[in-house]
């Protein structure tokens, strides 16, 4: 995501990126998420926004209810009116294809099988060494390589590794028409469930396919055993065991999944520094955000608008400067989220009747007092890609 992203607006500040990406081809991995309307915005800016729409589904609320089903407490995402644009579920597959696509459309090369291996840099360039034997080399290298980034640890060896943020996730898609009353299920909200069980959430992410998740505080060893070992069928039994006494339609979408993603969830520790020499850290790789933020997609768009505005403003010669403004300027932004993650994670570690007690009515006191003024930090944030930095 923040790779395509970056080389597509590199095109348009008229600098010439090319994409190396380890996987040896164009495959469908991963379920859906959400786009939030920050991210949205930056979409936007690349003329993505609306094919995004049509392809997902848009949020209008999070609908925070207990495992009994009772509502919490609704959180609007919006109105659109206040952010520009709306947060959206859609398949990870749909936003790959589409920023592919995208890409080749602007004559962007993407080369696959190209795993990173090595750097080497000189005064006047830079080379990226890959797994097949082959190089390449260029005037900056910009490391989009995810939360196991190989550019960190090629550049900052002693950097913190991604650290467990104690979750066993679990999820599946499946075909509304095969759910009972699927039909009467609310299409515009993203429910947010939290029981003694663990937590479980649900939403359409197209038309006719509904996207659920569930993450269950596990330790890290169990996970890694189970992971490894586990099949649909065991998974299937595990969930329905744990969920059974969850409202409708918990169990059902449990039941009626025939393959089930499994994740293990990591989060990044600070890092001192994103860059060194002629190498730029983005997204994941400078600052994975455990996956409850529901903002790791987005911080990759926002770090990819605001990278190649720097470069396009400050000229590739003069990159230090972008760099180190780059860096001011996403930092404490970056910092607040994570703060924010480590509340929700929290939040999901509840178990006991009486933690969820008073987690309820906490959720209903503080979602109520500052709710949705509580999320415009977030989504009311815009990088302009005409205005000059
Ligand atoms: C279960 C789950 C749910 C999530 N839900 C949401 C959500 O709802 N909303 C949200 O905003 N975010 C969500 N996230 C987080 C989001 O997926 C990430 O923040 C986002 O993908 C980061 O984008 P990225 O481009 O930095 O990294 P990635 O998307 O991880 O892309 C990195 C790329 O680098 C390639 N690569 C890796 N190593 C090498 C190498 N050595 N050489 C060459 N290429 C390499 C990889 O193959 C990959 O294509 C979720 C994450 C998970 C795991």
């Amino acid at each position: 995501m923040a790779g395509l992203s970056l080389a597509l607006f590199l095109k348009k500040a008229g600098i010439t990126a090319v994409v190396y990406e380890a996987y040896p081809e164009f495959k469908n991995s991963g379920l859906a998420f959400t786009i939030a309307p920050n991210g949205m915005n930056v979409m936007n800016e690349l003329g993505l926004a609306e094919e995004i729409i049509r392809g997902g589904n848009v949020i209008s609320a999070y609908q925070f209810r207990n495992a009994k089903g009772k509502p919490i407490v609704r959180m609007r995402t919006g109105p659109v009116e206040k952010y520009g644009q709306p947060a959206v579920l859609l398949s990870r597959f749909v936003l790959h294809s589409l920023l592919y696509k995208t890409a080749a459309e602007n004559g962007i090369e993407v080369n696959y099988n190209k795993k990173l291996i090595a750097i080497t840099e000189d005064k006047h360039r830079v080379t990226a060494h890959f797994a097949d034997g082959t190089q390449t080399e260029g005037t900056l290298l910009i490391g989009a390589d995810g939360i196991h980034s190989a550019t960190r640890l090629l550049t900052f060896p002693d950097a913190p590794k991604p650290a467990y943020v104690g979750f066993y996730g679990t999820g599946g898609l499946l075909n509304i028409n095969g759910v009972d009353n699927g039909e009467k299920l609310c299409r515009e909200d993203l429910t947010l469930v939290y029981g003694s069980g663990g937590f479980f959430g649900y939403g359409f992410d197209k038309a006719d396919e509904l996207l659920w998740w569930s993450s269950l505080a596990v330790p890290e060893d169990e996970v890694k055993q189970f992971i490894t070992t586990a099949t649909d069928g065991k998974i299937r039994e595990i969930l329905l065991n744990i969920f059974k006494d969850y409202h409708s339609p918990v169990p059902e979408l449990i039941g009626k999944t025939k393959k089930f993603a499994q994740t293990i969830s990591y989060e990044l520790g600070e890092l001192g520094k994103w860059h060194k020499g002629r190498v730029l850290l983005i997204g994941d790789a400078g600052h994975a955000l455990s996956t409850t933020s529901g903002q790791g997609a987005s911080m990759a768009f926002e770090d990819a608008i605001l990278l190649a505005k720097l470069l396009r403003d400050n000229t590739l010669t003069n990159y230090e400067e972008a760099f180190c403004r780059f860096e001011k300027e996403r930092r404490p932004r970056l910092q607040k989220f994570r703060e924010a993650a480590k509340k929700g994670n929290s939040d999901k570690k509840v178990s006991s009747a009486f933690g969820l007690f008073v987690m309820e009515k906490m959720m209903k006191f503080f979602i109520g007092i500052f709710g949705e003024n509580g999320l415009k930090w977030q989504y009311g944030y815009k990088i302009h890609w005409r205005n000059k930095n």
